[in-house]
């Protein structure tokens, strides 16, 4: 429905990301092949500054508000997409019930279940980028993370990058990620609803 603002083209910097590997390898196998519409507008009137994307409950939009791209920002969101296409249910029932998983006081992942589970996507999949070497430290920043690593590691392409099973995830490069952006500099205080 047209509610907001109208769609404005993307800024290179978010077609460049949205062309990258971390989009073309592996979200959209990761999603299937079946990846939201991504936009960029204004922000609306009642958002402040630090709100950089939006993605309503159907999750087959993806709004962006800054013309920087953001590989947080966009993982993020993909958390609300996974969310609204009910891929990973059993993951989200512990991030939002495990008691070990509880997220940290004052962290933008307190303020709602949903927030919570984007914010443990995006860690994961930042986890990803290392063949999640750091899922410990994952874990550690971001409670129920680790609820996604494991399920990532069952989900293409990560699952046929990591045979033979028994070898260290962290033993060597893998093929089909190639995680081009750093994802974490500058993603602390950066927020995506
Ligand atoms: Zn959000």
């Amino acid at each position: 429905m047209g509610f907001g603002p109208k769609p404005k083209p993307l800024s290179g910097d978010w077609q460049a990301l949205l062309a990258s590997p971390l989009v073309q390898d592996t979200l959209v196998r990761l999603f299937g092949g079946q990846l939201p519409v991504f936009q960029q507008t204004n922000r609306l009137p009642f958002m402040s500054d630090d709100v950089m994307g939006m993605t309503p409950l159907a999750g087959d939009t993806v709004s962006f508000y800054s013309n920087a791209a953001s590989p947080y920002v966009l993982l993020h969101e993909m958390g609300h997409v996974l969310q609204a296409r009910h891929m990973a249910p059993m993951a989200e029932a512990a991030i939002v019930s495990d008691p070990k998983n509880r997220p940290k006081r004052g962290s933008y992942a307190e303020t709602s279940d949903d927030e919570h589970i984007s914010e443990a996507f995006a860690r994961a999949m930042a986890s990803g980028r290392r063949g999640f070497a750091d899922s410990t430290e994952a874990q550690e920043e971001q409670p129920g993370a680790i609820e996604f690593i494991r399920w990532l590691l069952g989900q293409p392409p990560f699952h046929q990058a990591s045979a033979p099973a028994q070898q260290s995830m962290s033993a060597s490069p893998q093929t089909g990620i190639a995680f081009l952006l750093p994802f974490l500099a500058g993603s602390k205080g950066v927020l995506a609803r």
